[in-house]
């Protein structure tokens, strides 16, 4: 039995506030953080809410009716999302992710990717604009998102038997649904979809080769992830981590496979391939084969609040200033100098002694986005 924890949302949504130097200096992409590590890559969660509770993420004990989400005045605005990304890209982020919760659930979502998808990146290109959604509305919404100018999507998945699927996500959704938003994805002309299956030992890890002989020759990428310890409500514990190399093991055994390189540095998930050419899956293994160091992520929570890491437990406070009349260049500063001071990588320390390793109260996945 989970114990009743009410997960970390500083009250207000005020996280600390972000400081800006007396002497502002020119938005670049050269910033760094003490770790040597670029600003690349945003994710933004559009809302707290999800149609699923998904055990790993969303635990229905927890995430009840009582639940305190946010209201609507709460969140980020279409037009304060488009003035933050704006500024972001000026500081060489190339790569949005919009997230949740359950990112289509947020009314109207294409009017926001039309408006993401008129902004560039410093070098003059469009910014790579990719979702990551429980599939469950996509036949409604994929065409609108591919016409509002979306590039990409990946798709949560964690088994292909609806007993075990309904497991995982915990509100009785069948699998069908999902795998028909898959089809519809692929009628909207979304290519190069991805598929994440969160592996849990002992509830469906024996779903990983179905899984893998569906998709294989697809033309969609399975990506399997190591359960982990987001947030402080899905009561992770070790045992239930199936090591990355494990489940290769056991594709590997049926499907030979083998490991390829890298799209760029940063990339989150470890690409492998059919050695037949049937196409790639991947892996994300943050608790046995950690990427802190390529990690050139940062994420806005649904209310506007700046986390540095997935497993941070504090955030800083960007609704406020969006909110007042400070000036672009000004809010560039306060990212820059916040970025500047960043020493996040916590997948590298879990589990040791050191400072931050395993902080109790890390703010939920659901509230910042995966
Ligand atoms: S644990 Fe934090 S710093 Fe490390 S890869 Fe994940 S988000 Fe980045």
């Amino acid at each position: 039995m989970v114990e009743k924890v009410i997960p970390i949302r500083l009250d207000e949504g005020k996280g600390l506030t972000p400081s800006i130097p007396g002497q502002l200096i020119a938005a670049n992409t050269s910033t760094k953080d003490t770790r040597g590590r670029p600003l690349r890559d945003l994710r933004i969660s559009v809302t707290d809410r999800c149609n699923f509770r998904c055990t790993y993420c969303m635990p229905k004990e927890i995430f009840d009716k009582d639940y305190p989400y946010l209201s609507h005045s709460d969140l980020l605005s279409f037009e304060e999302i488009t003035r933050l990304t704006t500024i972001f890209a000026t500081l060489g982020v190339e790569k949005i992710r919009l997230t949740g919760g359950e990112p289509l659930l947020r009314k109207n979502l294409e009017v926001l990717v039309e408006m993401l998808s008129k902004i560039r990146t410093v070098a003059g290109k469009p910014l790579d604009l990719t979702l990551t959604t429980n599939g469950s509305i996509l036949r409604k919404k994929a065409a609108a998102l591919k016409a509002a100018g979306l590039h990409r999507l990946t798709i949560s998945l964690d088994g292909l038997n609806d007993d075990i699927f309904k497991k995982m996500n915990d509100v009785d959704f069948p699998v069908t649904d999902v795998l028909d938003g898959i089809a519809a994805a692929q009628e909207a002309g979304f290519t190069n979809l991805k598929v994440n299956m969160v592996v849990k030992k002992g509830t469906n890890d024996q779903e990983i080769i179905g899984m893998a002989k569906h998709f294989k020759g697809s033309g969609v990428t399975l990506r399997f992830i190591e359960f982990m310890d987001v947030g402080s409500s899905n009561g992770w514990d070790m045992s239930q981590v199936l090591p990355s190399q494990e489940v290769a093991n056991r594709i590997n055994a049926i499907f030979p496979i083998e490991p390829i390189e890298a799209n760029y540095p940063g990339e989150v998930a470890q690409r492998w391939r059919y050695v037949d050419g049937s196409g790639e899956i991947g892996f994300i293994s943050s608790v046995t084969q950690t990427f802190c160091h390529e990690c050139t992520r940062a994420r806005i929570s649904t209310d506007g609040q700046l986390y540095l890491c997935l497993f941070a437990n504090e955030g800083f406070d960007f609704k406020t200033l969006l909110r007042s009349d400070r000036s672009d260049l000004e809010i560039a500063n306060a990212i820059m100098s916040t970025w500047s001071a960043r020493n996040d990588h916590y997948s590298e320390i879990r589990g040791s002694n050191t400072a931050g390793s395993n902080s109790s109260r890390k703010v939920e996945m659901s509230y910042i986005g995966g």
